[in-house]
């Protein structure tokens, strides 16, 4: 068989177009784009500003089952939906993620799609970009030092150096950072505590960057921000320490959204990059809602299953940016579909029509999660050379049953061709669409209530357990006045529950909730489960293994 192409391999073969003319197309001028070299920009804050009298296109959400470790192809989805629409002539634009380096280096190589549906420049995207995720780490570490020199400083605050919870962030997976001891070295180092790094993608200021509407919003966030406690036990903020106009200030260039194009030259807005399992997942809202100023369609996408992407763009995103979704597209691959039912990850290349129809249990829960919503929604198979004909059939027969629109998209071997028929039941989708969007539970609902209620209606759960830590917590933090706030999830990817092992769709199980997190900058309370860490580490066998630069500068190995 012929050797199929490498992403990267087809990304250099692709020809860009300026980005200058990719601004042009959606009326953008000169001036509303600020150049970073020539095939990424930022759109300008005036710029940004001037689209307020434009009223909003139709907001389009991708999200998926729960996924193999290397993805079900949802942003490859989203890049070969965006495509599609405009090959049909409208005027659609994509939101996505920018990557982190983390599973860059480790497991999942890029994350700009796939095949002919990526955006572009793809090595420089899922590289450095525009240095928004470093300015995120450095503003990170300047709030961590100022802590620090507050403390060794005479203490003012009194802050207990055994309650800071604002920890350190790199963009990295190291897991020998995850706890370590600081200020060693006597009286002129500072004073020694614990601490530990979180990765950049989990920490706080990337949601707040995500869910601020303008550098005001922003100025506020930070300013919220609880990064330890004093003595007596009462919240230590930002404001407190009087820094919300310095991180701010390091912020004011990465929270202009960039501006970038897809292989078939459609504008794409990649902006912040919130993991979805330990942190919200989803692009900014200023991203989002400048696309919907700019373009008629936004296909956007959050991360990992509907059980974590999707709920927390439903249940934070949307109240943060006053947005609800028009349609939702639901990937599923058949080779994930049939890992849940039971085959081994070794062998999903495999025809196995008895593994696929017990996996279809999966695809049936995260379809009535987004019922339970109340959005319309479109089931994106996403489709693998080694599917075959029978297990399509299958797939195509079982949602007919349960009388969901279908579409088999090939977007990765055929950009945007391949997903016409799917842009075609999105649009029909769209415009037959008489749902009115609801978020799962009010914000006036108790903490416990919020997190049993994601529990039992998006995971299944039988029965939610919280430590007598987590307990001492949801009155502390009901006490503080943050009840009303939303509860992110964190957990596993891999499983409907907290335990990864758990495929399929588990029944009868208990969702333990070990530790809940602060984050009132972000606007929500994160409830840890299960083992899931803020700080990943690196497989035995990292991508960064595959990966080279040659003399002239071309990478290889970001798949
Ligand atoms: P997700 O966004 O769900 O994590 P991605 O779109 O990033 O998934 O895809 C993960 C990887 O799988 C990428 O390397 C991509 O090239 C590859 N991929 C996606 N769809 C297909 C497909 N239909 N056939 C082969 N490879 C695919």
């Amino acid at each position: 068989t012929k050797k199929l192409k490498t992403d990267i391999e087809i990304a250099q073969e692709s020809t860009l177009l300026p980005i200058f003319e990719i601004a042009q197309n959606i009326g953008l001028t000169e001036d509303d784009i600020e150049l970073y070299g020539k095939y990424k920009g930022k759109i300008s804050y005036e710029a940004i500003h001037n689209l307020n009298k434009f009223s909003d296109g139709k907001l389009i959400l991708v999200t998926s089952i729960n996924p193999t470790p290397a993805g079900e192809g949802k942003s490859t989805v989203t890049v070969g939906l965006g495509d599609a629409l405009n090959q049909l002539n409208e005027n659609a634009m994509i939101a996505m993620r920018e990557p982190s380096l983390g599973p860059v280096m480790g497991m999942k190589g890029g994350a700009t799609g796939g095949g002919n549906s990526q955006v572009l420049p793809m090595d420089e995207i899922n590289l450095h970009f525009t240095g928004d995720i470093h300015s995120i780490t450095t503003a990170n570490n300047a709030l961590a030092a100022i802590i620090d020199n507050h403390v060794h400083h005479g203490n003012e605050l009194n802050i207990d150096p055994r309650r800071i919870v604002w920890k350190r962030a790199l963009d990295m997976n190291d897991r020998a950072l995850r706890n370590i001891v600081i200020g060693l070295g006597g009286a002129y180092q500072g004073v020694p505590r614990e601490d530990g790094f979180d990765i950049t993608v989990a920490s706080e200021i990337m949601a707040i960057l995500c869910l601020s509407n303008d550098l005001e919003d922003l100025k506020k966030r930070l300013g919220q921000i609880v990064v330890a406690y004093n003595y007596k036990k009462q919240p230590v903020t930002v404001k407190d320490l009087q820094v919300e106009g310095a991180l701010t200030l390091l912020l004011k260039d990465a929270l202009k959204p960039n501006l970038v194009q897809t292989i078939e030259h459609t504008p794409a807005l990649i902006h912040g990059g919130p993991f979805a399992n330990i942190a919200h997942g989803c692009n900014s809202i200023i991203a989002t809602k400048t696309a919907l100023k700019l373009a008629d369609y936004v296909v956007t996408e959050a991360g990992f299953g509907a059980d974590l992407g999707a709920e927390k763009f439903l249940n934070i995103k949307t109240r943060a940016a006053g947005l609800s979704p028009d349609a939702v597209v639901l990937v599923a691959t058949i080779r994930a579909l049939k890992m849940h039912g039971g085959l081994s990850k070794g062998n999903l290349q495999q025809e196995n029509m008895e593994a696929l129809k017990r996996g279809l249990d999966n695809l049936k829960k995260h379809m009535e999660t987004l019922e339970a919503f109340n959005v319309s929604y479109v089931v994106a198979i996403n489709r693998f050379v080694s599917d075959t004909e029978m297990e399509i059939n299958v797939l195509n027969a079982w949602c007919e049953e349960e009388g969901v629109p279908v579409s088999l998209t090939n977007v990765w071997a055929e950009g945007g061709k391949g997903g016409l028929d799917l842009a075609q039941k999105v649009l029909k989708t769209i415009e037959e669409n008489k749902k009115a969007f609801t978020p799962l539970y009010d914000l006036s609902d108790s903490l416990q209530l919020k997190i049993e209620c994601i529990a039992s209606q998006v995971y299944g759960a039988s029965e939610v357990d919280f430590t007598v830590k987590a307990k001492k917590q949801l009155k502390e933090f009901e006490e503080n006045g943050w009840g009303g706030l939303p509860v992110c999830m964190a957990k596993t990817q891999y499983s409907l529950s907290d335990d990864p092992g758990k495929l399929g769709r588990p029944k009868n199980f208990t969702i333990t909730i070990r530790e809940l997190k602060p984050k009132i900058g972000a606007g929500f309370i994160v409830a840890m489960t299960g083992e899931v860490m803020t700080m990943p580490g690196l497989p035995k066998q990292p991508a960064a293994l595959n990966m080279d630069v040659d003399s002239s500068g071309k990478a290889t190995g970001l798949f």
